[in-house]
């Protein structure tokens, strides 16, 4: 066994510092030398269940950024879940390497490992992981969910998704408008991947003027030609004159330089972790007089299919119709951050964090 040298010690300090910051319960360290599996599974919260969140694939730089983003993930499932009124924790995996180092073996080491946490973690699909990977996954453990239709899951969340999105832009225009109708209002969205596509074809049925951005160029016209819409560059999407804005890929898009140059009305996608420092951008946000629909709310129907299925007898339209709570969930906060003069983000955060202590009063009471 090779002796780590002192420069490559884990930081265990820091690491308990991010996790006391955000108040982590665990943070499990999965390594299997034949197959090269380096897993990082994150659990925020068990209050309201056993925690629940999918499985990202990266090429991280270093391990102290695949930390970071677990643990920051894992904390946004909580958060998800609970303003969504689901019994489910917060919890999150990610692999670190290349998407192309994945096989049956690979999975199968990884789904051991979360088969020894006993049910405090259980997995789904996420960024670089498909349907097809949890039926390996599912080899060793049953505490994994999105497993593809024809297995009898509920396959690709992401309709789910972009209907709860689009729910959520639809309570953010009536506030912001009096009314929520979308027909006319230009809507630019950032990401025509699957949460992208399907919610431009919703908002294309409201007629309203759609702008696509995508890196993938061939992407952003595919969509373009399915549902009507003009093409963007992706570049500098930020000074476009819109009156709705829908970041869909990926996060960080609100931040120090792109917020002063933003002239729409309201701010509402499903890409996570939008807001690049939480409170100072919501904050922003609202100085700037927009309205920001906040993500982890208007993001959560990918979650709500997953936990359909994972409660056994799934049903596409059963989950649809649990995602539509989100337009009410939106006007609620609305209302409470305008009662209490905070950001809809801060209201959001309030109202997910009370139903968390509260269950978790409820649970101590015992
Ligand atoms: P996806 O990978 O299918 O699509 C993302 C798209 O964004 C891709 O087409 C990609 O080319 C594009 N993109 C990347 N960088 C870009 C940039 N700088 N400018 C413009 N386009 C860019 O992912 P998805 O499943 O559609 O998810 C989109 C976002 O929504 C992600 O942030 C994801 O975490 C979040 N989300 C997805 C789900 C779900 O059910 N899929 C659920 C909740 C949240």
């Amino acid at each position: 066994m090779a002796a780590i040298k002192t420069e490559e010690k884990p930081k265990i300090n820091e690491i308990y510092g991010q996790m006391e910051a955000m108040e982590h319960e665990q943070l499990v360290i999965c390594y299997d030398k034949p197959t090269g599996l380096k897993a990082i599974i994150a659990i925020h919260n068990t209050v309201l269940g056993p925690s629940l969140g999918g499985t990202r694939m990266w090429h991280y730089t270093n391990e102290e950024d695949a930390i970071k983003d677990v643990l920051r993930l894992s904390r946004g499932m909580t958060l998800k879940a609970s303003i969504s009124g689901l019994n489910i924790g917060g919890g999150k995996a990610v692999l670190i390497g290349d998407p192309s180092m994945k096989n049956e073996a690979y999975l199968r080491r990884f789904g051991r490992f979360i088969e020894s946490l006993g049910g405090r973690y259980i997995t789904a699909e996420d960024m670089n992981t498909q349907t097809s990977d949890m039926e390996y996954i599912a080899m060793e453990t049953k505490h994994v969910t999105g497993l593809p239709e024809s297995k009898g899951g509920g396959g690709d969340p992401s309709p789910v998704t972009a209907y709860g999105t689009y729910l959520g832009i639809k309570a953010a225009a009536k506030k912001a408008y009096g009314s929520d109708s979308l027909e006319g209002k230009k809507i630019l969205i950032q990401g025509t991947g699957q949460v992208g596509k399907h919610l431009a074809e919703y908002l294309s049925k409201e007629k309203a003027h759609l702008m696509l951005a995508d890196i993938n160029e061939d992407r952003a016209a595919r969509v373009a030609a399915s549902v009507g819409g003009k093409i963007v560059s992706a570049n500098s999407i930020h000074e476009i004159p819109m009156d709705i804005y829908a970041p869909c890929a990926m996060g960080g898009q609100l931040n120090d330089q792109t917020i002063p140059a933003l002239t729409c009305d309201i701010v509402a996608g499903a890409a996570n972790n939008q807001l690049d420092k939480e409170q100072v951008h919501a904050r922003q946000l609202m100085d700037h007089g927009i309205l920001y629909a906040p993500d982890f709310l208007i993001n959560a129907g990918g979650l709500i299919n997953v936990y359909q299925e994972y409660q056994g007898n799934y049903s596409k339209a059963l989950a649809m119709e649990k995602a539509e709570k989100i337009y009410d969930t939106c006007l609620d906060v609305f209302e409470l951050a305008g009662d209490q003069g905070i950001s809809p983000h801060e209201a959001a955060l309030q109202k997910a964090i009370k139903r968390v202590q509260d269950m978790g009063k409820l649970k101590m009471s015992w």
